[in-house]
């Protein structure tokens, strides 16, 4: 699961196929194209998360009653990835070129 995570507001957000989705303050946005493949923008601000679907599923099919829940895998996805590109705007960039 592919997410953002704006450094000016905090928020994070769940990228979807059907629409553009965008933090709190608006600086930050992403959208999945397909069901693998996904771009995000927002400059020095946007940060790629990726939240490791099976262990998220096992988390929260171990959900206690009470006390702490099991970990689950997050991780912060590297600047060139072949499956989540940052198309935020630059000097030399289009706005989508990487798509
Ligand atoms: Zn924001």
């Amino acid at each position: 699961m592919k997410l953002i995570l704006c450094k000016n507001c905090q928020d994070v957000v769940r990228l979807m196929q059907d629409e553009e989705r965008f933090c709190k303050c608006g600086k930050c946005s992403g959208k999945y194209t397909d069901d693998l493949n996904a771009w995000y923008k927002g400059g020095e601000f946007v940060v790629p998360l990726g939240f490791a679907n099976g262990s998220l599923l096992k988390a929260l099919h171990n959900q206690p009653k009470e006390g702490w829940g099991e970990n689950f895998s997050a991780f912060v996805i590297s600047e060139s990835c072949d499956t989540f590109k940052n198309c935020s705007l630059t000097k030399n960039q289009s706005k989508h070129e990487n798509i």
